[in-house]
């Protein structure tokens, strides 16, 4: 039984005479700990169909590269073998995803969806609930706490959200056991794209090829879960204390898993609360990222639309004190080009940004370091949020994520409080060279940098 606080009801009204149940799948790209999948086998079960699973490949999403698709197509090759073992077939169709999903509830009883929290998802899943002639539910997955069951409006920070979050943790962090589904539709005879060569496939689509796949993160629920168990038994005990060095690998990597919704947060969740030996303080902050400091990323695009705008992402007060600073003389300025091609004076920052163009994904230190400095070396802070978030949705694998940009407007004091005031960055949070070196070996960290280009 699915808590009815992930429910919503974006089209009303008794289930159609068809003749399965749609999942259309796009953000929890996953068989397992998937809220969505379990309500539309349930709903099945008690109409005694089968449930159709349906993916749109849009080659359209903004900013998506060869990089993202291979990662992505890699999982749901991964998923449609999954769901195919809990007898629900997987249809994947080239085009706009509600387009896909509506031509799909066409013999449908029931379009179930899960959700994503960017604009373009929400827009898809208005626009499918508008014109299917079923019923159309929507099923929250993706989160621990549901978003408008934590708030009712944008946070200020995660200090005013960890409350709101922490009161519900108990109803929901508990376990998924999957359903099973008394009607399967793998004798369906429903057109697809074939997902067992994901190379043919990436070549069918329009998309940036410049940006290429990487060796470090392949896709898939099975890698997702590799780095959990290598997660659980080698860095979480240092998790509290050292993950912020950027010379130890002490984070888990599951980001880009989570972006694709390959894996659960919740399963995740799960299993980092039961590590038996790991400190306390050790659970209490992997926890505290898992679940408060990413669900505010999902606050944040939920409530506040326009948040990949300067204007509207970066808050008043820190607007104010940037705008102050207009005329400040930077340090450096550098083009777009320059920083994308990690060609500043800095060596840390030069290989952070390395970092991610060769793995796919920066140190999460790093990113904070190198936010701050494209703030501080380009000529308007308008310029240099548009920049950052263009290269960090470009090239990270976990970009274009509701993270994505709560990280980037936080460089620039979103969810953040002013400081004292100084050259350029006004009272926005600094962070400069010195700093790193101080806490942590940065040789190390550019060393280890030049060995996995
Ligand atoms: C400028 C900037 C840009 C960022 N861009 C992205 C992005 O594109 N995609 C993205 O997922 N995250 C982004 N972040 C947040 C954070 O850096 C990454 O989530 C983290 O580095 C992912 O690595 P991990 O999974 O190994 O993290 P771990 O430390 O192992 O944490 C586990 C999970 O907790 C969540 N988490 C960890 N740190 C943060 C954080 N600071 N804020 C929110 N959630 C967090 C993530 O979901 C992460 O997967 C950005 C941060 C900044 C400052």
């Amino acid at each position: 039984m699915i808590d009815p606080d992930r429910i919503q009801v974006l089209h009303d009204g008794p289930a159609r005479k068809g003749r399965y149940v749609l999942y259309w799948m796009q953000a929890s790209q996953r068989a397992d700990g998937n809220h969505a999948l379990e309500y539309a086998v349930e709903r099945a079960n008690e109409l005694n169909q089968p449930v159709l699973a349906g993916f749109g490949l849009t080659d359209d999403f903004p900013d998506a590269n060869l990089r993202h698709y291979a990662f992505m197509l890699a999982g749901l090759a991964r998923t449609r073998d999954d769901l195919q073992r809990r007898g629900v077939k997987l249809i994947v169709r080239l085009g706009r995803p509600d387009e896909v999903a509506l031509d799909l509830a066409g013999d449908a009883s029931l379009l179930v969806c899960d959700c994503g929290y960017l604009r373009v998802q929400r827009e898809w899943r208005e626009t499918a609930a508008v014109r299917a002639d079923c019923p159309v539910h929507q099923v929250e997955s993706d989160v621990i706490v549901p978003v408008e069951t934590a708030s009712d409006h944008e946070e200020y920070s995660a200090a005013t959200l960890r409350r709101k979050v922490h009161k519900h943790l108990d109803r929901f962090l508990q376990p998924l056991p999957p359903v099973p589904a008394r009607r399967d539709s793998l004798h369906l005879r429903v057109g697809g794209e074939d997902l067992s060569d994901v190379d043919a496939l990436l070549r069918k689509l329009k998309i940036d090829p410049s940006v290429k796949p990487v060796r470090e993160f392949p896709g898939g629920i099975n890698h997702a879960r590799e780095r959990l168990r290598e997660f659980l038994a080698r860095k979480l005990d240092d998790y509290a204390d050292r993950r912020n060095d950027p010379s130890l690998d002490l984070q888990s990597h599951l980001s880009p898993y989570l972006h694709f919704g390959q894996i659960s947060p919740l399963e995740i969740a799960l299993a980092v609360r039961s590590a038996r030996t790991a400190p306390p303080q050790a659970v209490e902050a992997f926890l505290e990222q898992l679940i408060v400091r990413r669900e505010l990323g999902m606050n944040f695009c939920h409530f506040n639309p326009r948040y990949d705008r300067y204007e509207s992402a970066v808050p008043d007060w820190a607007r104010r004190s940037l705008a102050r600073c207009a005329r400040d003389r930077r340090p450096a300025i550098y083009s777009g080009e320059q920083l994308e091609r990690a060609e500043t004076a800095d060596e840390y920052w030069n290989a952070a940004q390395r970092e991610m163009l060769t793995t796919g994904k920066m140190h999460n230190y790093m990113r904070m370091y190198w936010g701050k400095k494209i703030l501080e070396w380009t000529a308007s802070p308008e310029e240099a949020f548009r920049v950052a978030l263009h290269l960090n949705n470009k090239y990270e694998l976990d970009g274009r994520d509701p993270n994505s940009f709560a990280g980037v407007a936080w460089c620039f004091g979103k969810h953040d409080r002013p400081w004292t005031r100084r050259k350029v960055f006004g009272t926005i949070r600094y962070m400069n060279a010195a700093g790193l070196v101080r806490k942590f070996d940065m040789d190390a960290y550019v060393e280890g940098i030049g060995t996995r280009e």
